[in-house]
């Protein structure tokens, strides 16, 4: 089984770092030409160049719809087209619900969840004229589960589940498959703030013993931008190591 992305061309928020990067660096293995988008345009140029010839990097921030819209306008003028479309971008204002103001909420959920919109409202286009579109949201298993002292990032995540449920019914007759990957606890700058001791006891908490690496959350997103998932829609994926049974 080899997934084959030739003649694709996939855009990947928040593919600057983390696993955004391990994703747009597996799409670019399999073949896909890729799109990496951060806020930060030098750093998603510098990660597009190491990915190869095929791959270019734009600076955009997801929660501003304007600047979404001239992205993916610039994207599709330039590579023709958007078959793929994975929303990573993410971000974190973790605090107890009475230490959470009014920007920390607003932050997490433009970014998770209105970006995820803004970006799959302007994609899905070109995707349905097209008739063959793959949209993969990265959700988390808080979403799934809830945590304390991330309320604001838990509504996020649990508000892209049902927001991948609902555009999955509407793109399906299109073609366009929507699905969501919700990983568990991965090594990334998102979660190495986490104290050692901390860090030590979500590992036990973990069957698999040990923390996910991007590339492992990468497989997934993978296989379902293949054609090997072509009769998978409005569904999510757990990548957690057994975390969340
Ligand atoms: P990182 O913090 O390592 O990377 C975040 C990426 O998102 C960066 O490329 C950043 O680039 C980009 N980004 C952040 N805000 C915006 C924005 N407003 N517009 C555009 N790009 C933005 O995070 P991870 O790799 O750890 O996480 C990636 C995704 O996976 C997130 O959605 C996260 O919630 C989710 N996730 C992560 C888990 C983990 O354990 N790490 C677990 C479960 C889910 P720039 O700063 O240049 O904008």
């Amino acid at each position: 089984m080899k997934i084959d992305l030739k003649g694709k061309v996939a855009l990947v928020t928040g593919g600057s770092r983390g696993i955004g990067y391990a994703i747009a660096q597996a799409l670019a293995r399999a073949g896909a030409k890729v799109a990496v988008l951060g806020r930060d345009g030098t750093r998603a140029q510098e990660a597009a160049r190491s990915l190869g010839d095929g791959a270019r990097g734009y600076a955009c921030d997801v929660a501003e719809a304007a600047q979404v819209e001239q992205a993916v306008a610039t994207i599709e003028q330039e590579f023709e087209q958007i078959d793929v479309l994975v929303n990573n971008a993410g971000t974190t204002r973790d605090n107890l619900l009475f230490r959470i103001n009014e920007d920390d909420w607003n932050t997490v959920l433009d970014t998770n969840l209105k970006g995820a919109f803004l970006m799959t409202k302007h994609a899905a286009r070109g995707m349905i004229k097209r008739r063959w579109g793959r949209i993969i949201n990265i959700t988390s298993v808080v979403g799934i589960a809830g945590n304390k002292g991330q309320a604001n990032y838990t509504a996020s995540k649990a508000g892209l589940i049902g927001f991948t449920k609902a555009v999955s019914k509407e793109l399906a007759s299109r073609k366009v498959l929507v699905n969501a990957v919700a990983p568990g606890f991965i090594d990334t700058e998102l979660t190495r703030g986490i104290s050692a001791e901390a860090r030590e006891a979500l590992i036990k908490a973990i069957p698999l013993g040990r923390l996910g690496q991007g590339q492992d959350v990468a497989a997934a997103v993978l296989f379902l931008a293949s054609d090997f998932a072509s009769y998978i829609t409005g569904q999510l994926l757990v990548v957690d190591g057994g975390m969340v049974l």
